[in-house]
C-alpha cells in the first residue's frame, strides 16, 4: 500500500498531475475559491426515531451557493474533490461548521446528533483523528454528538487502514455508521471486525420496498442482520407514509427521507422541528 500514499499533499499534487485537463483545474481553483469566498453551505437532513417520532439526529448535506449557477448538489463537485484529494479540506470546512454550530442545536440532556459524510482520503489520512479531537475541542464538542457516515466502499479501498482509523475514531467516542449498505462490496467477515454502531439501508432498496417483493426483503433482512450484530438501523430515501409505517413494523430504529423532512440551511431546520415537535405532541 506504500504507493497510495497517504500523506497531506502528494495525493492531490499526483492526481491533480493524472487528471490536468483544463475543466478539472478550473473546477479545482474554483472549489478552492469557493472556501474562501464563504460559499460552501451546510444542509440538514432530520433523522426521525420510528418508535416515537423524537427527531433524534442530522445529517450534514453539503451544497455549493455559486455565484453564478443555482445552488450546485454535491455529486456535481464531490466525485471531483475526491479523486483530486481536496476532499479533505472540504471534510475539515464541513467539521470545523458543525462544530461552531452544534451547541445551536442542542435541546435535550442526551446530544442531539449531527452526521457527517466521510470519504476514502478523510480515513487514509494519519492525522484525521486528531484534527476532529482537536477541532472538537476548540467549540466544547463531544464525540458522542457526531455520528461519521461511511461508505463501504470507502472502507473497502483499504480495508485494513480503515479497520485502524475506525478503531481509532470509535475509542474517541465517535458513532459510526456505514452508509448507502448493500450497494458496495463490503464483505460480512470485514464488516463483522469493524466497531460501528449503525448501518443505514440505501435508499435504492427502500424506494422499491412497498411494490416490490424482494426489496422488501433486502430491506428486511439488512435489518434482521444488523441487529443480530447488535447495530442499529437507519433507512434513508423514506419518501411516504406507507415506508415509514413498513419500516417501524420491521423493527427499523431511524428514518430519513422527504416524508419527513428535506436537507434544509440549519435555521429552516430549526424552525421545521419545533413545528414538527408541535404537529406531533413532541417537546
Ligand atoms: P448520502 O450520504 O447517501 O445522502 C443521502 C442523499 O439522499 C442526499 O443527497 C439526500 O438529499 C438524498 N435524500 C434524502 N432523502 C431522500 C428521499 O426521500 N428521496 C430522495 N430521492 N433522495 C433523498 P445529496 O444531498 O444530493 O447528497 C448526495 C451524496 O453526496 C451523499 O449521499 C453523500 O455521499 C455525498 N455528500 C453530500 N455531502 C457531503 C459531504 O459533506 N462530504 C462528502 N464526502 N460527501 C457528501
Ligand atoms: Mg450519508
Ligand atoms: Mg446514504
Ligand atoms: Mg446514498
Amino acid at each position: 500500500y506504500a504507493a497510495k500514499q497517504r500523506t497531506e499533499d502528494i495525493t492531490v499534487y499526483k492526481s491533480e498531475l493524472v487528471t490536468s485537463t483544463p475543466d478539472s483545474l478550473s473546477l479545482l481553483s474554483e472549489l478552492r475559491q469557493a472556501v474562501i469566498n464563504n460559499e460552501l453551505r451546510v444542509y440538514l437532513q432530520p433523522k426521525v426515531a420510528t418508535a416515537d417520532n423524537q427527531v433524534v439526529a442530522a445529517e450534514a448535506l453539503i451544497r455549493w451557493q455559486h455565484p453564478e449557477k443555482n445552488l450546485v448538489p454535491p455529486f456535481r463537485f464531490i466525485p471531483f474533490a475526491e479523486q483530486t484529494g481536496y476532499i479533505r479540506e472540504i471534510t475539515k470546512w464541513m467539521i470545523r461548521s458543525l462544530a461552531s454550530q452544534w451547541h445551536a442545536l442542542q435541546t435535550h440532556d442526551t446530544p442531539f446528533r449531527v452526521s457527517v459524510n466521510l470519504s476514502t482520503r478523510d480515513l487514509m489520512t494519519a492525522s484525521f483523528p486528531t484534527f476532529l479531537e482537536e477541532t472538537l475541542a476548540q467549540y466544547n464538542v463531544p464525540a458522542s454528538g457526531l455520528c461519521l457516515e461511511i461508505t463501504e466502499s470507502a472502507i473497502m479501498d483499504d480495508p485494513n487502514f480503515a479497520q485502524r482509523t475506525l478503531e481509532k475514531l470509535s475509542a474517541m467516542g465517535f458513532r459510526l455508521s456505514i452508509d448507502d449498505f448493500g450497494t458496495g462490496y463490503s464483505s460480512l467477515a470485514y464488516l463483522k471486525r469493524l466497531p460501528v454502531n449503525e448501518l443505514k439501508v440505501d435508499q435504492s432498496f427502500v424506494f422499491g420496498m412497498i411494490e416490490n417483493n424482494s426489496d422488501r426483503m433486502i430491506v428486511q433482512s439488512t435489518i434482521d442482520l444488523a441487529h443480530n450484530l447488535g447495530l442499529d438501523v437507519v433507512a434513508e430515501g423514506v419518501e411516504t407514509g406507507e415506508m415509514y409505517q413498513a419500516l417501524g413494523e420491521l423493527g427499523c430504529e431511524e428514518a430519513q427521507g422527504y416524508f419527513i423532512g428535506k436537507p434544509m440551511p440549519i435555521d429552516e431546520f430549526l424552525a421545521w422541528r419545533k413545528e414538527w415537535n408541535r404537529s406531533h405532541g413532541l417537546t
